[in-house]
């Protein structure tokens, strides 16, 4: 969607990825939207609405790809919709392992565009770090999604594809039979795997792109992820994480309702100016703001501050103090995350010293704010959220600069 006051070079997305052979890919549609699709394709109503709920629940609740596996559907409607439908999966160009258990995968949309996703195995949880965007347009200075050159949102297919293909690659589906007679619908989930003990069990949107610039697929794929007859994650296990949209804020808490997160990165307006270009439009107060207002933030599920740790740049005991003084004015529920700079091939900032990001986490402690330091994962895969590389063509860092540049004469002349 358009931001307004926002040169937004993404293209409008399509809901379905159109596919040569004519059929339609069913992942990422809601039960609404597959009853819909039925309905186009002639089936009467009371059989749309039943199969859509046999294949919301084939789809997301087991991890279907092949209609010939649904055995609650007649032998004579399952070649009727493979004819006309498929259950997709993301091309998976490339899929390294790091050493510490991190899994990266490089994927590919049909028009040959690459974005990643990451898995981050925890001994009490495991994150998927999923992308809302191929690229970004907001050209964080310390950020290597934002030299790609290529952009463009991601589907809602997409975004669920990754959940969906991490279940596959970590077998997480339910095993077990589901015979039922009749034809009849039936949910028999006694005897199968449940969540508990599963690998993937939080999400965080912070992989490639901004979720807040391409906010209704990033909605309705979360929708899908959350729906409690397919996926069923949590919204508390679910995080968004933007580098601050404040128009889109308030809508994100009462329409997706996720934990939030906010990639602060500094305390003055100079450095955030430079660091996070966006900060020229929507400044720190009014972020933190929006922060204080965004509905479901209490002591319980608090705001997390995202603040990447750069030597000489945001790291000194002023800017932890700052830091503190500005999440207490705005009385924010808050945890910092500290975020050891991953650098990049062509980065112009160097991480902070260990013991400097552990003199300013203490100093946040001492207040009473809870400041841990993110371990680094899947360095030697290059796996850091934040830091997907990808194969698509880069801009150097002048022409960036330059880019960034036209971007902000452009936007100060809209506003
Ligand atoms: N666009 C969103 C989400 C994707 S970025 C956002 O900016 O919040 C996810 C997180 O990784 C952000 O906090 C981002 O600032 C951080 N990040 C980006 N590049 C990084 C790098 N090179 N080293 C460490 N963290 C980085
Ligand atoms: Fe985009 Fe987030 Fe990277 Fe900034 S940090 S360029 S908003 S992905």
């Amino acid at each position: 969607m358009q931001i307004p006051g926002q040169i937004d070079p993404v293209p409008i997305p399509r809901d379905i990825t159109p596919r040569d052979d004519g059929r339609i890919d069913l992942l990422g549609l809601s039960q609404i939207q597959i009853r819909d699709i039925l309905l186009e394709a002639e089936l009467p109503e009371k059989q749309a609405k039943l199969r859509s709920k046999q294949l919301f629940h084939w789809i997301y609740h087991r991890g279907a790809v092949d209609f010939s596996v649904m055995t609650d559907i007649s032998k004579t409607m399952r070649p009727w919709m493979e004819e006309r439908f498929i259950i997709g999966r993301p091309e998976v160009i490339e899929e390294p392992i790091s050493e510490d258990g991190t899994r990266k995968w490089l994927l590919r949309s049909d028009d040959g565009q690459d974005y990643e996703m990451v898995f981050i195995p925890d001994a009490d949880r495991g994150t998927l770090c999923v992308s809302s965007q191929v690229g970004c347009t907001l050209n964080c200075r310390f950020c290597h999604t934002g030299t790609m050159r290529l952009v463009r949102n991601l589907t809602p297919g997409e975004i669920v594809g990754q959940v969906m293909l991490a279940r596959d690659a970590l077998g997480e589906w339910p095993k077990g039979n589901m015979h039922i007679e009749n034809d009849q619908y039936e949910d028999e989930d006694s005897g199968y795997q449940r969540s508990d003990g599963r690998m993937l069990t939080n999400i965080v949107m912070m992989g490639m792109g901004e979720p807040l610039y391409n906010f209704d697929n990033v909605r309705d794929a979360l929708s899908v992820v959350m729906d409690s007859a397919g996926l069923a994650l949590s919204k508390r296990r679910i995080t968004l994480s933007t580098s601050g949209v404040v128009p889109k804020m308030a809508q994100a808490g009462a329409e997706i309702g996720v934990n939030l997160a906010v990639s602060l990165h500094a305390t003055s307006k100079e450095v955030r100016d430079e660091i996070v270009p966006l900060n020229r439009k929507y400044g720190i107060e009014e972020l933190l703001q929006a922060c204080a207002d965004y509905p479901g933030a209490n002591n319980a599920r608090r705001i997390t501050f995202e603040y990447v740790m750069l030597k000489g740049k945001n790291d000194s005991n002023e800017d932890a103090r700052e830091l503190v003084r500005l999440l207490k004015h705005y009385n924010l529920p808050a945890k910092v995350n500290l975020i050891p700079f991953n650098p990049w091939p062509g980065s112009q900032y160097e991480c902070s010293e260990p013991q400097r990001i552990r003199a300013f986490s203490n100093i946040i402690f001492e207040a009473g704010i809870s400041a841990p330091i993110r371990t680094p994962r899947g360095r030697d895969i290059m796996a850091a959220c934040g830091q997907l590389k990808s194969a698509s063509e880069k801009k150097s860092r002048a022409e960036l600069d330059r880019l960034a540049e036209e971007k902000q004469v452009a936007l100060e002349a809209e506003t």
